[in-house]
């Protein structure tokens, strides 16, 4: 467990938990949780483009020991993967979760029910932190389930794992509930993030959330066993034929956010659910395009973090069918 208390605790007890799961709940009715805002009423079943209605879905939860070495550590991450995506990539390699909303539709769970595996992680499974996977589709159910989970015992750091693509009026209501972000920044292109993630405005939406992200929590702060307890980690998978537009993220990164900040190159990408029937993504990222990234990397000063070890490809591939953790890991620190 967390030696200091999260502030999520202070916040339950002076009662803006509870306002501002109210404020997110209340908002559901005409949904602008993400920035596709698309004003269904998710309260009466409307569903808009991630095909979630008042219920957080909730497809796995694992000890999990394949994230970043200070957020699996040594006793694995609280990983709740919810299900259902407010984006749809073509190589999403949780595709069987994220994308077959039929399939998702019987594990929805009240907020209690989410709160008492929390309770599971921590107390029985002795995880590091909770691990929100894909959350930004359901920001106020995590929120309503924090708010149950507090006076239940729960004192873990929250890690919120995202694709960026969030908006900034959530996040701001997870200001000093959420410890760590772990946020993806996938595209420098809109025209790539159309392509393959049916998303047109990645780019200025995923910049301006890892920027308030990282407003909230700062660096990276470790305790004496090297398990992170507060701070921004952007992860970059690199993409075959540069389509991650790996150079102009990572100077955006270092010039707008800060050259200090927690990076996590990423080599794995497999040209998992349709990719394999898209030429440009249809092969793992070859060596050469690993270690453009990788001098980048050195280039620019990036000196905190990991870069994900060549050969990854393939070996991070889930089975959301089967028990436990669906995953497993292989990184170098960068220093
Ligand atoms: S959370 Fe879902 S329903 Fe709400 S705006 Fe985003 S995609 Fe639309």
């Amino acid at each position: 467990m967390g030696a200091v208390e999260p502030r999520y605790v202070a916040l339950y007890r002076a009662g803006e938990l509870e306002r501002r799961a109210e404020a997110l709940v209340a908002r559901l009715s005409s949904c602008d949780i993400c920035p596709r805002e698309c004003g269904v009423n998710r309260l009466e079943n409307g569903l808009g483009f991630c095909h979630s209605d008042r219920l957080a879905v909730v497809s796995t939860i694992c000890s999990h020991y394949g994230e970043e070495p200070v957020i699996s550590g040594s006793r694995g991450s609280g990983a709740v993967f919810f299900g259902n995506c407010n984006m749809r990539c073509v190589y999403c390699q949780n595709h069987q979760i994220s994308q077959d909303y039929k399939a998702q539709q019987s594990k929805e769970v009240e907020p209690h029910t989410l709160a008492e595996r929390m309770l599971y992680l921590q107390d029985e499974l002795g995880c590091h932190n909770i691990n929100f996977v894909s959350p930004s589709h359901f920001v106020p159910q995590l929120v309503q389930a924090v708010l149950e989970a507090v006076p239940l015992g729960l004192r873990l750091p929250l890690v919120y794992n995202t694709s960026s693509y969030d908006s900034i009026k959530s996040l701001k209501e997870l200001d000093g509930i959420i410890s760590i972000y772990l946020a993806d920044l996938r595209y420098a292109s809109n025209k790539c993030g159309r392509k393959f993630s049916q998303v047109v405005d990645y780019v200025e939406r995923a910049r301006a959330a890892i920027q308030e992200m990282y407003s909230q929590v700062g660096d990276l702060v470790v305790d004496d066993e090297g398990i992170a307890q507060r701070g921004l980690i952007v992860r970059h998978l690199v993409l075959p034929n540069r389509l991650a537009g790996s150079q102009d993220s990572l100077t955006w990164l270092v010039h707008e956010v800060s050259p200090a900040v927690t990076v996590s190159i990423m080599s794995q990408y497999f040209p998992a659910h349709r990719a394999s029937r898209i030429p440009l993504l249809s092969r793992a990222i070859s060596s050469a395009e690993y270690s453009e990234v990788a001098r980048l990397v050195d280039e620019l000063g990036l000196e905190n973090g990991w870069v994900q070890e060549m050969g990854a490809s393939g070996n991070y591939l889930p089975d959301f069918a089967s028990e436990g953790d669906p995953f497993s890991p292989t990184v170098s620190k960068l220093k």
